[in-house]
């Protein structure tokens, strides 16, 4: 397997105040060209510090990809670094001095000085088209090692990746050995409980791993299978796919780019049904989440964001002696919100959310993360209770979630699965 090693470069992820998210895609898109990421530097906008990180790149792998450092600023140096490392000498290609030229032409400013040294290569070079920015990436190919540069902005970055490098990576790096992938994902258990539940396949050593992810309340499990051939890799693959899915059953939302919003909007959507919500502690989260969904207005009647007891009462019919016998929080309030959005809207299908998100609010009998979602159709009305754990966006974020998933199931096996 050929070998890559990551450098991100900028003084502002020294400083905790961007996240090197560029680094989390080029390792993505690296694995999934079958190259191995054998290890990462991030460094500050120094020479000395870019030039240890290409020398040790350089030294343990075939592939040194950075991003960062490409502008026209005194502070961005990575090219005159790498090419000193790589022993190569940069020219002026006049054919970027001319588009660089255009560029600013056209949106009627004057190029400055500084930017001429974005034009400036090696010869042995080839350049990477930027089609949303200035600057543009390096390809060099030199002494059997690959030096791929890239700019800093992530949408630049991303691009330039798909369009320019992939092509000459598969060019030049094909993969030997073809792994089949596939990714599964769950809301409910968490990331501890869906290792319990996968036991033995979790270590599992002929021909497949599998990692998992926690995210928002989902948990994704990364399956990745390695055979000789692509055929074998994808047969094990389908092997171990469905014993994870006799283990995780119903809880399975989805596989790969699934979201939960896309594949609840297509389940109601092919049932031609409509949904109403009322949301309390979410106050719109759960409307805003499936309105995500380009063409959601086919099945999403819309949402009461009801956060007082006045507006529980007032839109959706919430009975005072409700309130004050049992509390905003409870079972029997977000029964009778789930009927109250049904009533005032007529559609077929409602949800409810009610809960504490915390920090403050809660008491020993009703702690912060205590949540009531309720699901009801024109005949039947279902209530769960949820205890999550974690700050107040979490709480929210699993919520309207678990809200989702319920309704997911209620349209795929009926009821409260
Ligand atoms: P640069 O090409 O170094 O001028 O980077 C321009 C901008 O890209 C920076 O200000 C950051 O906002 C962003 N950026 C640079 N490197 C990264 C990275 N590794 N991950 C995410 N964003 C980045
Ligand atoms: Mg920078």
């Amino acid at each position: 397997m050929y070998k890559a090693y990551i450098i991100s470069t900028g003084t502002e992820l020294m400083l905790g105040s961007t996240m090197d998210s560029n680094s989390v895609f080029l390792s993505e898109q690296l694995a999934a060209a079958g190259i191995k990421v054998i290890g990462k530097s991030t460094v500050g906008d120094s020479a000395e510090y870019i030039r240890a990180a290409f020398e040790n790149g350089v030294n343990m792998a075939d592939i040194v990809i950075s991003s960062g450092g490409m502008g026209p600023t005194s502070d961005d140096l990575t090219k005159e670094v790498a090419c000193a490392v790589m022993g190569s000498e940069m020219i002026v290609f006049d054919e970027e001095v001319k588009r660089l030229e255009d560029f600013f032409r056209r949106r009627k400013r004057s190029m400055p000085e500084c930017n001429l040294k974005q034009a400036m290569f090696p010869r042995e070079a080839k350049i990477l088209k930027n089609s949303r920015g200035t600057a543009p990436g390096m390809y060099l190919k030199k002494d059997g090692k690959v030096v791929i540069l890239l700019p800093g902005p992530p949408r630049e970055m991303q691009n330039m990746f798909s369009n320019e490098v992939e092509p000459l990576l598969k060019q030049d790096f094909p993969a030997v050995n073809q792994a089949a992938r596939k990714t599964i994902k769950v809301l409910g258990p968490g990331e501890s409980q869906v290792e319990e539940m996968l036991g033995e396949l979790m270590h599992a050593v002929d021909g497949y791993s599998l990692a998992l992810l926690a995210q928002d309340g989902e948990v994704h499990i990364k399956i990745t299978a390695e055979g000789k051939e692509l055929l074998d890799s994808q047969e094990i693959l389908a092997g171990v796919l469905k014993q994870i899915e006799e283990k995780m059953g119903k809880g399975i939302f989805g596989y790969d780019d699934d979201s939960l919003e896309a594949m609840v909007g297509d389940l109601i959507s092919r049932q031609g049904k409509t949904l109403a919500l009322a949301e309390s502690c979410t106050a719109g989260l759960l409307a805003k989440m499936i309105t995500d969904i380009p063409g959601s207005s086919r099945y999403f009647w819309g949402a009461v964001a009801s956060y007082s007891n006045d507006a529980k009462m007032k839109l959706l019919g919430v009975r005072d002696a409700t309130l004050r016998e049992f509390g905003a929080v409870s079972s029997e309030t977000a029964a009778e919100m789930v009927r109250g959005i049904i009533e005032k809207s007529g559609v077929e299908l409602g949800l409810a959310i009610t809960g504490i998100a915390g920090p403050d609010g809660g008491s020993e009998e009703k702690p912060a993360g205590l949540v009531y979602i309720a699901l009801a159709d024109a005949g039947s009305c279902w209530v769960k209770e949820m205890r999550f754990v974690g700050g107040r966006d979490a709480v929210r974020i699993l919520a309207a979630k678990t809200a989702l998933d319920l309704l997911r199931r209620y349209l795929l096996y009926g009821g409260l699965q």
